[in-house]
């Protein structure tokens, strides 16, 4: 398999049947054939280029699955309804009862409940560990271990993963590595570090207008044949499939991705730097002072930078949920989760994204309750949106005049 390079996805032709330059999209959820025994075949899986039913797949998911693909470098993908939908079907293919995973302990919310909670009806246990000491994350895995499961960058901590230790470790051990790759797309291509599995949640950075949710397993064709498998594949029987006419959608805002990265990093950097160098506790692995800067610079594209995500501590909940209503009334975005939309978008993950993560477990990893975590939008005038912002924390008290943060 040649790795294509991130940046492919403009090398991608695929052209409308009346030769339009976007390809055009399958209007249906069933497909007639010519012949009853070409409609066997296409059962079996054994007949390449015709579609049956488009829970199992449909051109127009074909299309967005392929770009994605090319984007991660693997043999291709299956997109889904949603990020959740696409992260519970890996798991629950890769594992059956009796199994076990090890997990990062810092992972979305959602992701977690369903580790957490979900699949020991299944008996399929997870312990979770420190991503970032290799030792523990070695330490935790047992026989029964198929998968070990990690976000790049962690939402909302930020710790950033080492994809070609774990790589290593999932190697040695013969288990999967499975990365979510949500916060990090195009700046870092886990496949590239030895990773076995990418998914994504589609909702964020790569889809980029906050207007659908979607999701993406990149992996070999033998994994996506199994998820797809009509008898026993878990895509196809719990059924999150992605609508055509949003795989057209995302997959025309996909086009644009390289130039938004370049653009959430550039803004994202220039803040993190700022908020800093005013003494507010400031989280984002662009900076030097993140325990995996390095780590992330020997793992990144370059050119799309350390992302859009960051976090700031601002003492309290009182005074987060303060500077977030006042920030939102000054028009520097929006209190709202989720994240890669081209406004600024900001939370509180103890209350809202985490908070399926209980307040014990959230203080031993350190998410305080303080924390803002933001996701910075395209703003073209980035200084201007700092000024801003700094003055609303003036008024809060959260800074002095003088620069010096008051926490
Ligand atoms: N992975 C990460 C890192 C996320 O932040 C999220 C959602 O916030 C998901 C997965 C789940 O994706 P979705 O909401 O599209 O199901």
């Amino acid at each position: 398999m040649a790795f294509k390079p991130a940046n492919s996805i403009q090398d991608l032709q695929y052209f409308g049947e009346f030769g339009g330059v976007n390809p055009s999209i399958s209007d249906s959820s069933t497909y007639t054939f010519l012949s009853a025994k070409t409609m066997f075949d296409t059962f079996e899986g054994n007949a390449d280029g015709c579609y049956l039913y488009s829970r199992h797949s449909s051109p127009s998911n074909l299309y967005l699955g392929e770009a994605l693909a090319a984007m991660e470098g693997t043999e291709t993908a299956n997109v889904s309804a949603s990020g959740m939908g696409a992260i519970t079907p890996v798991l629950l293919q890769l594992c059956g009862s009796g199994d076990h995973i090890v997990s990062s302990r810092t992972i979305y919310g959602g992701t977690y409940a369903f580790l957490k909670n979900f699949t020991p009806r299944f008996h399929i246990k997870t312990s979770f560990v420190d991503i970032t000491n290799l030792e523990k994350v070695e330490a935790a895995i047992t026989k029964n271990t198929k998968v070990l499961y990690c976000e790049t960058v962690s939402n909302p901590l930020l710790e950033v993963a080492d994809i070609k230790g774990l790589a290593n470790l999932a190697k040695k051990y013969n288990i999967k590595l499975v990365v979510d790759n949500t916060f990090s797309p195009l700046s870092i291509s886990p496949v590239k570090l030895g990773a076995d599995i990418v998914i994504h949640s589609l909702t964020k950075f790569i889809n980029g207008s906050s207007d659908t949710v979607g999701g993406v397993v990149c992996g070999s064709q033998e994994l996506i044949n199994q998820l797809r498998n009509v008898n026993d594949g878990a895509s196809m029987l719990l059924g999150s499939t992605m609508d055509s006419l949003r795989a057209a959608s995302i997959l025309k805002n996909l086009r644009t991705l390289h130039i938004r990265m370049q653009q959430h990093s550039k803004n994202a950097l220039y803040l993190a730097e700022r908020f800093e160098t005013d003494g507010l506790k400031t989280v984002y692995p662009g900076l030097p002072s993140h325990p995996s800067h390095e780590l992330f610079k020997s793992m990144m594209n370059e050119q799309y930078g350390f992302g859009g995500m960051l976090t700031i501590d601002v003492g309290s909940l009182e005074k987060a949920n303060e500077l977030m209503e006042l920030m939102q009334h000054r028009n520097l975005g929006y209190l709202a989760v989720s994240l890669g939309f081209y406004k600024t978008l900001f939370s509180a993950p103890g209350t809202s994204t985490s908070s399926e993560i209980p307040e014990e477990e959230q203080k031993a990893m350190g998410l305080s309750d303080g924390l803002i975590r933001f996701s910075i939008g395209l703003d073209a005038d980035i200084e201007r949106t700092y000024q801003v912002m700094r003055n609303c924390m003036e008024e809060l008290g959260v800074l002095t005049k003088h620069s010096t943060s008051n926490i």
